[in-house]
């Protein structure tokens, strides 16, 4: 379905409420465009302390995982908060609540075709000022969010080429970004699944992504049937697997704090 024919998760809050009383609750929740608003530069992209506050409750009453293609040692800075599960890099590279460490082996032998792309690009591309470079540990995004559209062309040659001198590498497309990365099969949702049993998430648990980018997608189809999956409205209207609909990081706020004082008022297991 189109996001914009999607009924909000806020008017069907009532739907949360029942699958709930039989069911607990497992939170995943992208970064950017879901719980901060997309900034101009990444790095302006701050938690809303509203955002946090309710964050650190919930974190107290079921499990929390933050899913972002940022990498992890960003999103736990820009996220501080302790006893959540981050995800860094799309899944990637992960760190558990109890501070254990989590990557595939293959994206770790990546790691110098990363370094040799993104010198090559770099090295192309370095009259495009407009371009922001972004290097995670095992991959590359380069933001063009700034860039004259009559030079998108000459981005997208460039990255053709390193993919073609490069077939381990795969480029995935966001929003107004490029990300290049391990080519794995590996994914948010893939990513999602490994943690609800890494986690001791078991099938009587309620799963519930938010999300706003297209990678969340991955994450969507994998809980299909299964688990709620929640979609932030963007820029342009598309096609997603998700069933419910929140306009901005505002009502995922609001959202959260109703999911909150659901749990708080429920009497102690
Ligand atoms: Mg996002």
């Amino acid at each position: 379905m189109l996001i914009s024919e999607l009924p909000s998760a806020l008017e069907r809050f009532d739907e949360l409420e029942t699958a709930l009383a039989s069911r607990a609750p497992a939170l995943f929740l992208d970064y950017d465009g879901t719980l901060t608003p997309i900034a101009a530069r990444p790095e302006q992209a701050v938690l809303p302390e509203g955002t946090r506050a309710v964050l650190e409750r919930l974190a107290g009453l079921c499990p929390v995982a933050l899913v972002s293609g940022r990498d992890l040692a960003t999103l736990r800075r820009l996220v501080a908060l302790e006893g959540v599960t981050f995800a860094g890099e799309h899944g990637f590279d992960i760190r558990h609540p109890d501070g254990r460490l989590e990557q595939p082996p293959e994206v770790v032998e990546l790691v110098p075709e990363i370094d040799a792309i993104e010198r090559a690009l770099r090295g192309a591309l370095d009259d495009l000022e407009a371009l922001i470079f972004e290097r995670k540990r095992f991959s590359l995004a380069i933001h063009y969010r700034h860039l004259a559209g009559s030079h998108l062309g000459r981005l997208r040659e460039a990255v053709e080429a390193q993919l073609a001198r490069h077939p381990q590498v795969k480029a995935m497309h966001g929003k107004k970004v490029f990300e290049l990365q391990p080519a794995i099969d590996w994914n948010k949702g893939r990513a999602v699944l490994s943690l609800m049993s890494v986690e001791g998430i078991g099938a009587e648990s309620l799963p519930i992504f938010l999300g706003d980018d297209v990678t969340d997608e991955t994450a969507f189809e994998r809980l299909r049937g299964r688990g709620l999956c929640v979609v932030l409205e963007g820029e342009e209207d598309r096609e997603t697997a998700a069933t419910l609909r929140l306009s901005d990081p505002d009502e995922v706020r609001v959202y959260l704090e109703r999911l909150c004082r659901l749990l708080e008022a429920r009497p102690a297991a």
